[in-house]
């Protein structure tokens, strides 16, 4: 059977695209958020330079060794001598977009949004050890009940090897469902990764040895998104007793290196608490979106009506818009603790490999594209699910 369309269209726009359209202007990247670091990544992959970031507040002079330009440059940028990219919040995109045009540029011609590019995000999960336990769908990531595996440092190097041959690779998340920092040379793991791409770190923050703290932060591309644990889990009360050491830590580095650091919270008990704790210390919070599992229930599962705002809205136009393309393709390579790839950190995870690193890039998309879940995702269309979860403004 051939693939199906959905899921073999490679979405945005590609390097060759954008060396074309640059063609040897300045390149400024409009914000510094996660986005903007993964733009700064993919022009580097087409071996095309960054030359600033803009920002209004600029925390620092330099960031990345980029020069950060403060935004009343906005008015005197010329679209003969730059062209932009736009990576700030979605919210704020049609009054950049004017004030652009007002100077003179020409949408995609002179500038353009960063939700246009392609950009791939890898997926690796470190430690299997999960901070709850793990419904079956996630059976390719706990190898053994009460077993703990950690992705062995001999595969650490091929992993790196392949991931430099990802073209258009943006960004490498460390953790799934496990607790990355439980994995005793976890440091280690983030400083090779972020030799590639920028890095996120999802962890509990549990698990992590006092002396690792200074060199982990001092990962420069390395951004660390921490979801406190359940109030009722075990390692509750570890995440409270680091808590202090990681605020201490946080007023201890210099301003541009703090906004790598945020508190996700998830729709759950302690949600209130953990936020309050958060301004407290003058740490950013984002809301964190957990995935439903959909083929453990469809659509039925109670579990669902708790997130007010993954409404029947959400679904009823995931059904209608059945044609579209998967978006969750954008995360790939997934690889799980014992190092096989993995097909999608959304929905089952179906092993397709355990001898992947010997393939190219080009052979493994091939394995995804025809594997028996994309098409059962598709034939539900859950795979437009995570693209309305974005686009729902209660999300945030
Ligand atoms: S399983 Fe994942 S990659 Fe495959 S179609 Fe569904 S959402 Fe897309």
């Amino acid at each position: 059977m051939p693939p199906d369309h959905r899921i073999t269209t490679l979405t945005g726009l590609d390097a060759a695209f954008l060396t074309e359209r640059i063609g040897g202007r300045q390149t400024l990247i409009w914000g510094m958020g996660s986005r903007a670091e993964e733009v700064v990544c993919v022009l580097k992959r087409a071996s095309l330079l960054c030359h600033g970031w803009i920002h209004t507040t600029a925390p620092a002079a330099t960031y990345w060794d980029i020069p950060v330009w403060d935004a009343a440059c906005l008015d005197r940028l010329d679209p003969r001598d730059h062209f932009v990219i736009y990576a700030g919040s979605v919210g704020f995109w049609s009054l950049a977009s004017q004030h652009l045009k007002t100077q003179g540029f020409l949408s995609s011609q002179d500038y353009l949004q960063a939700y246009t590019l392609t950009r791939l995000i890898a997926q690796i999960e470190v430690v299997n050890k999960p901070l709850r336990p793990l419904p079956e769908i996630f059976a390719p990531f706990d190898p053994g009940l009460n077993l703990t595996v950690h992705l062995p440092l001999d595969k650490v190097d091929r992993i790196v090897t392949a991931l430099k041959g990802v073209p258009s690779l943006s960004r490498i998340i460390i953790g799934i469902a496990g607790e990355p920092l439980a994995h005793p040379q976890c440091v280690s793991i983030l400083k090779v990764m972020s030799t590639v791409a920028s890095v996120s770190l999802q962890t509990s923050l549990t698990h992590i040895a006092a002396q690792d703290w200074p060199a982990a932060l001092a990962i420069r591309q390395l951004r660390w998104m921490i979801s406190p644990p359940p109030d009722d889990h075990p390692t509750a009360m570890e995440f409270l007793a680091q808590w202090p050491v990681l605020v201490n830590h946080y007023n201890h580095m210099p301003a541009e290196d703090r906004h790598r650091i945020a508190i996700h919270i998830a729709n759950s008990g302690n949600f209130a608490r953990v936020r309050r704790m958060a301004n407290e210390a003058g740490l950013k919070v984002l809301a964190h979106l957990p995935f439903p599992f959909p083929y453990s229930r469809l659509l039925g599962e109670s579990g669902y009506v708790s997130y007010r705002w993954l409404d029947a809205d959400v679904f009823a136009r995931m059904r209608e818009e059945q044609a579209g393309v998967c978006r969750a393709q954008r995360v790939f390579p997934v690889i799980s603790a014992t190092g096989e790839l993995v097909n999608c950190h959304l929905w089952q995870a179906e092993k397709l490999d355990d001898q992947w690193l010997d393939k190219s890039f080009q052979e493994y998309v091939i394995m995804r594209n025809t594997s028996v879940q994309c098409r059962r995702c598709l034939k539900a269309g859950l795979h437009r699910l995570d693209e309305h979860l974005d686009l729902n403004p209660n999300a945030n």
